[in-house]
């Protein structure tokens, strides 16, 4: 039982059949339980009128008369007082009665046959044909007494019911099996695509798509399985450009450390000029290194944020622009600390490189002698950090690029920087379940807005 289709086919026809067990079981305890004493109430009142029918207007033939009766579907055995026997119309299968029962009617007592019919799990009384299952009531014809033991004849009076029954109960599981055979091919198709356009997802081709209309829960898999696709596409052309980039960004400073050695071999003996060769080769080592770092933080972060520790953001805040007084100092900056005492739970690596980021912006992209105002206070069940400069900020139509990867504003290009800066500070709030806003007016100044939930 190996496929989807298989397992449906089984399972339904095991439904069916313990269904139709259990539904002949119910209905025959409901026999035994409610119907068999009415039937028996019936056959009472039907054997009292054909006793008493005989009693008041006595046929000149009791045999001819009781043919006729079996004739119109009884079945009966009528015993008289010499104990002398006979059976009118279809056999009994089953024709023995106890002499006690036949003497207790020929000595006036009814007999209740059907209500006292032993209950029987897989025999339905109300069908089996046996002489205790009939009722007998006494009657006098010519001063004789006779024991009449009657009940009707179910197959003659039912065959054409047992034909309908019996092509129902034929009909019905047959046609069950091919709509459900039908029901499983239309469940399990749409499957199947699914598992072959999964076959495709995996061999790298994001073109797959699963074309289904269908509304119910295999319908939302394959527009899931169509947007996951779509996103996976996505992602896989966001990879292919980072690493284009990537490679950009390598490539550069490379060149430029291998022409500088080349002119240093060449040129080996001019002083200034082995100063300025040397100087341009570190400098472009340590942005290739400063490059590596970041990609590696890039690619941590997840595994970072992991090790989560209770830290106090005020002392790291300060700690972080206690580090940045010497680029303070340089652009003869000043800054404004208005912290309050904030503690949270958070990976001091990724928290100390997203402020370190903002700031060395801040820094950056800030005026000469300008202005930075930290700002970090606990409200509304959140941490709130902001960071504001008044520097030469960002156009409208550009705050959404810069936490893009290697987004770099026209105006940074004479600044250093990677442009992965934000990228990185962007992907480590959002895995510490913070966020970051931006706001910012050209010449005038950008302010970034951290938050991060207070747990
Ligand atoms: P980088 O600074 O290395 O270029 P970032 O990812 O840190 O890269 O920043 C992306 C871009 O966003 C920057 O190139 C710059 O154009 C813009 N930017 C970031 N911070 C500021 C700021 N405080 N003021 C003005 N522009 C900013």
């Amino acid at each position: 039982m190996k496929t989807l289709y298989s397992k449906f086919t089984v399972y339904t026809l095991f439904i069916m059949v313990m269904s139709s067990i259990l539904g002949f079981l119910i209905t025959n305890t409901l026999y035994h339980q409610i119907i068999k004493e009415q039937n028996d109430d019936k056959y009472t009142m039907l054997v009292q009128n054909m006793t008493s029918y005989i009693e008041q207007h006595p046929p000149t033939s009791l045999d001819a008369y009781l043919t006729q009766l079996a004739q119109v579907g009884y079945q009966i055995y009528l015993v008289d007082d010499k104990k002398q026997s006979q059976f009118y119309g279809a056999n009994f299968r089953l024709n023995e009665i106890s002499p006690a029962i036949v003497d207790s009617v020929l000595a006036g007592e009814a007999y209740h046959g059907i209500k006292d019919y032993p209950q029987q799990l897989f025999i339905t009384g109300f069908f089996s044909n046996d002489l205790k299952n009939t009722v007998g009531l006494p009657f006098t014809y010519n001063n004789h007494s006779y024991a009449m033991f009657v009940r009707l004849d179910i197959k003659l009076l039912f065959s054409e019911v047992h034909f309908i029954l019996g092509t129902l109960l034929i009909l019905i599981p047959l046609l069950s099996i091919i709509a459900m055979a039908l029901a499983a091919t239309y469940l399990i198709k749409p499957i199947q695509h699914l598992s072959a356009a999964t076959k495709q997802v995996a061999s790298e081709n994001f073109d797959a798509y699963v074309e289904l209309s269908r509304q119910d829960e295999i319908g939302v898999l394959a527009r899931n399985f169509n947007d996951m696709t779509e996103e996976l596409k996505k992602q896989r052309e966001s990879q292919k450009n980072f690493i284009r980039n990537v490679s950009h960004d390598f490539q550069t400073p490379l060149q430029n450390i291998k022409g500088y050695a080349e002119l240093i071999q060449l040129q080996s003996s001019e002083e200034p000029l082995l100063q300025e060769y040397s100087a341009i080769i570190k400098a472009e080592g340590n942005r290739l290194s400063y490059l590596t770092k970041q990609l590696l933080l890039w690619q941590t972060a997840t595994k970072l944020v992991e090790q989560r520790e209770v830290l106090s953001l005020d002392s790291l805040i300060k700690q972080i622009v206690q580090d940045a007084q010497w680029s303070l100092q340089q652009q003869q900056m000043t800054i404004w600390l208005e912290l309050e005492e904030m503690t949270f739970l958070g990976n001091e690596t990724l928290l100390t490189y997203a402020i370190e980021n903002i700031l060395s912006n801040a820094i950056k992209y800030g005026k000469k002698e300008g202005e930075i105002i930290i700002t970090g206070q606990q409200k509304e069940g959140c941490i709130e950090l902001v960071i504001q400069d008044n520097g030469i900020g960002i156009a409208p139509h550009n705050i959404d690029a810069i936490f893009e990867p290697f987004y770099r504003g026209d105006s940074s290009r004479t600044t250093e920087g990677t442009g992965l800066g934000l990228a990185i500070v962007k992907q480590a709030i959002d895995l510490l379940d913070g966020s970051i806003e931006v706001q910012s007016i050209e010449q005038q100044g950008t302010t970034f807005i951290l938050r991060f939930p207070l747990q």
